[in-house]
């Protein structure tokens, strides 16, 4: 879906001035901040749920809702909106949880966790991101972690 009709079908992901509210109108979609591969695996996906669910909410609340910021934040999908349900939340966390185990980069399962900058790669990323970051084959471990190791870490 090119922007102008994500904006048709879903217009709150209209971009709009923090301070007054405005619809810049230029364009640009809230979902241009979501990492380019988390957007072609399940971008669209989630604002048709998203939408679906807020379809349910009385016409005020459908139009008052924002998006007040989407990030990637220690290697997850985070959606900040100005309110939500809970049938919203459990939306939101679906995607997160499903960011977590996607390359950010180009959408396909990821195999590696980037150290430092926290991030999902998967095999041909990994070794790109290395490369970009003038790092050589050998010192791959040394900047990503699998990610078996690293969620299993993460639970001990
Ligand atoms: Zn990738």
């Amino acid at each position: 879906m090119t922007n102008e009709e994500l904006l048709t079908r879903y217009p709150w992901l209209v971009t709009r001035n923090r301070f007054t509210d405005q619809p810049y109108y230029d364009g640009s979609t809230e979902l241009d901040m979501m990492p380019t591969g988390w957007r072609e695996a399940f971008g669209e996906q989630m604002c048709e749920e998203m939408n679906n669910e807020m379809r349910t909410w009385s016409k005020s609340n459908y139009d008052n809702f924002r998006i007040l910021q989407i990030k990637e934040k220690w290697g997850a999908l985070r959606v900040y909106v100005n309110f939500s349900s809970e049938e919203l939340n459990e939306i939101l966390a679906k995607y997160t949880t499903t960011s977590r185990v996607t390359c950010l980069q180009c959408g396909r399962p990821a195999r590696w966790i980037s150290r430092g900058w926290i991030c999902p790669w998967c095999d041909d990323c990994a070794v790109e991101n290395l490369h970009a970051c003038h790092m050589d084959d050998d010192q791959f471990q040394d900047k990503f972690i699998s990610i078996q190791d690293y969620y299993e870490k993460e639970e001990d």
